[in-house]
């Protein structure tokens, strides 16, 4: 072969190259316009069938020199890139994503903005016991300025024997002590049934990192006229949070405030990993407010005041932290609650930090 043939035969295969660019974006442009009417429709965008029928036409119309594999190999790909495509503009359109709305969500509840200028504080007992232990914390978070009450009265347990909460009657107890205080409340709710009765007693809904893929909860919890604290669930990654959340959103509900909660990992050390690149990066995605539950991220005490900076550093709006009376005698997790000393040297650390650009416990 000469030289001269050799150019003439690269210079085909440039054109073609080029030809195949060009085909290969035509068809995206046309995966794309098909993806809008799809979504209009209500369709889902994978259609595996249409897929398999598609690849079977082109190897029964293959005629070599590449072989039915490779065929159904290069195909596959160019499928698979332009579903991405597809997922790429539904990211982009989710109600969650700042590019849906750049500005930040803020939360009111009464006198407390969540996702405002001000950092807050969730604290409170893992499990409402009685009304004595809930006033003792109530009457803490009050004298340090903390605004937002916890506690669990429908508890999901890993063991079916351990306590399971005082359920509607712990709900009254949070609102009894609360409405003394002048605090709000968080609680978490397992069960789609529920929420009705629950927004009679509390102010914010905790669906807890078990059930953060409880579709049927966030449906239900989309549909409910009340803010919801939305865990991320132990090995979720943080689309699979953001998705979560839109369940709950894209149902009408746009008071949905992002926690992160430590992911499982092999780490010993720690209940479960502080992912604190999630504060950022939940930030930069979405516009809904983002927490840090340095409790159950950590599972231990003594590491909570540096955590808690490091998340407040890392741009979330706050953080909940887990405080008990008497934790020793605590009906779940007792070994990583605080008693009220150490709760007030937490607060104290923190506002010390300069991490708050407005001092909590304006009141
Ligand atoms: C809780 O906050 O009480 C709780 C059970 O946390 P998580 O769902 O993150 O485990
Ligand atoms: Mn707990």
């Amino acid at each position: 072969m000469t030289n001269r043939e050799l150019e003439v035969l690269r210079e085909k295969l440039e054109n073609i190259n080029l030809q195949l660019l060009a085909l290969l974006n035509e068809r995206a442009a046309i995966v794309k316009q098909i993806g809008e009417v799809k979504k209009k429709a209500g369709i889902p965008r994978f259609d595996p069938v249409r897929e398999r029928k598609m690849l079977d036409d082109l190897v029964a119309r293959n005629e070599g020199p590449f072989d039915n594999a490779t065929i159904k190999h290069l195909f596959k790909q160019i499928f698979k890139a332009s579903l991405d495509l597809q997922q790429e503009d539904v990211k982009k359109h989710l109600l969650v994503s700042r590019k849906r709305q750049e500005e930040d969500t803020v939360i009111q509840i009464r006198d407390v903005l969540i996702g405002g200028a001000a950092k807050e504080i969730m604290a409170g007992p893992c499990a409402v016991e009685s009304y004595g232990q809930v006033r003792a914390v109530a009457q803490a978070l009050r004298q340090a300025g903390v605004k937002i009450l916890r506690g669990g009265a429908f508890k999901p347990r890993t063991s079916p024997y351990d306590f399971q909460g005082l359920g509607e009657e712990g709900l009254k107890i949070l609102k009894d002590v609360a409405d003394e205080f002048g605090l709000i409340t968080v609680s978490e709710i397992v069960n789609p049934a529920h929420l009705d009765m629950a927004a009679r007693y509390i102010d914010i809904i905790q669906i807890g990192a078990r059930n953060m893929q409880n579709f049927e909860l966030l449906k239900a919890a989309g549909e409910a006229d009340i803010p919801v604290l939305l865990k991320r669930g132990m090995s979720s990654t943080i689309e699979e949070f953001l998705f979560a959340a839109e369940y709950i959103v894209s149902r009408g509900n746009a008071q949905v405030i992002l926690m992160e909660r430590g992911i499982r990992t092999f780490e010993k050390w720690t209940r479960n990993s502080l992912d604190i690149s999630a504060v950022p990066l939940l930030k930069q995605e979405s516009h809904l407010p983002v927490f840090v539950d340095v409790t159950h991220s950590t599972g231990r005490k003594d590491i909570l005041v540096p955590c808690a900076k490091a998340a407040l550093a890392a741009g979330a709006d706050g953080v909940m932290v887990e405080v008990h009376p008497d934790p020793s005698t605590a009906l779940s997790d007792a070994s990583q609650q605080l008693d009220i000393d150490q709760f007030h040297e937490f607060v104290n650390g923190l506002k010390k930090s300069g991490l708050f650009s407005e001092m909590i416990g304006s009141k």
